[in-house]
């Protein structure tokens, strides 16, 4: 199998990739499970300034800004895990291409 390129999402793109169900875990993780090294803790106030890609496996990841400290912080969310999440991801993916 080739190996999937990442892409960058934005904000409308991800939308149309998560199910409302999704929807809710992304703004879990987003909120209450980024771990910041400087803070020593969870990103309290959640990540700011992030950036979304989509990853080589259909993972989901943030890139951003801890809201309390401003260190730069990250997670991958398998969401590629999820099979129907993967096949939602390839068809995103053809769909783009042009
Ligand atoms: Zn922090």
């Amino acid at each position: 199998m080739k190996k999937l390129k990442e892409i960058n999402l934005n904000t409308f793109q991800l939308n149309v990739l998560l199910n409302e169900q999704e929807k809710e875990a992304f703004e879990m993780l987003l909120n209450e499970g980024v771990y910041c090294m400087q803070c020593n803790d969870v990103c309290k106030d959640g990540v700011v300034d992030y950036s979304i890609k989509l990853n080589s496996l259909n993972d989901v990841v943030v890139d951003g800004d801890c809201g309390t400290c401003g260190n730069k912080v990250g997670r991958v969310m398998e969401f590629g895990e999820d099979p129907t999440f993967f096949a939602k991801a390839v068809e995103f993916r053809k769909s783009i291409q042009n």
